[in-house]
């Protein structure tokens, strides 16, 4: 299912461009526009869920595969050794923009205090 008004939607499905980095049967990862670090990665669900809070039991395995590929790409991206931080923010107090979920692959470079918001 998809949204229509929905910017990752309409990356999933083609119509805006992406720098890819991975892409499977659940998940799709780019390169977010706005960099906060050397190597800043989104990696979403391709089903549409607005938010963390969206998730519900039924969805366990595609929280369990989220996190596990993204430690996958993250050694693919080479920045495993040296560490990278992840984020999901989760609604207005939680500072997210885009109501589709997304978690956020920082790294390539010591990642500042929390938390790390477009500078
Ligand atoms: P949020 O604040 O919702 O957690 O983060 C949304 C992120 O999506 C931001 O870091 C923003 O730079 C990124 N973003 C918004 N629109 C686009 C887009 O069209 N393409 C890409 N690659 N990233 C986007
Ligand atoms: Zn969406």
């Amino acid at each position: 299912m998809s949204s229509s008004d929905c910017i990752f939607c309409k990356i999933v499905a083609g119509d805006i461009p992406c720098r890819s980095i991975y892409e499977d049967d659940w998940l799709l990862s780019f390169y977010d526009i706005h960099p906060v670090t050397p190597i800043h990665a989104l990696v979403i669900p391709k089903q549409h869920l607005t938010s963390l809070d969206d998730l519900a039991g039924t969805d366990r395995s595609l929280a369990g595969v989220l996190l596990e590929r993204t430690a996958f790409i993250a050694r693919q991206l080479g920045i495993a050794s040296s560490g990278y931080r992840t984020i999901v923010n989760t609604g207005s107090d939680g500072g997210q923009e885009v109501a589709h979920l997304h978690l956020h692959l920082l790294g390539g470079g010591r990642v500042g205090p929390m938390v790390a918001r477009h500078p």
